[in-house]
């Protein structure tokens, strides 16, 4: 539930209202019930986690995958995993947040704490 309104991109309180305006930029609190997002300044900084380590991870486990087992040329492939880890953060923007949010919201849930 809590994961399926993260990948939705859904507020984590009531699953209705949508997290962003735009792709970068986040609601301040909830359209539909009020729940404010960041719960304390630097709030955000844990989705770094997700997103760093899931770029790390897939790049980490695809470069020598790629490399040794499919015979890639190692520049090619170099510049295509270079181009990879600037681009696949700010695809995962979005979902990093959203997906730390409902992490936060599991670990440590909240309720009427509304703007
Ligand atoms: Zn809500």
């Amino acid at each position: 539930m809590l994961l399926g309104r993260a990948l939705r991109l859904r507020c984590p309180i009531c699953g209705r209202g949508k997290l962003y305006r735009s792709w970068f930029s986040m609601h301040a609190a909830c359209p539909h019930c009020g729940v404010r997002f960041e719960r304390e300044p630097g709030f955000f900084l844990g989705s770094i986690y997700i997103n760093y380590g899931l770029t790390v991870l897939i790049v980490s486990i695809a470069y020598p995958i790629l490399l040794f087992g499919y015979g890639f040329a190692e520049t090619p492939l170099l510049a295509g995993a270079l181009a990879f880890t600037v681009l696949f953060p700010l695809l995962l923007f979005p979902w990093a947040r959203s997906l730390w949010l409902g992490f936060d919201q599991w670990r440590d849930p909240r309720e009427g704490e509304v703007a």
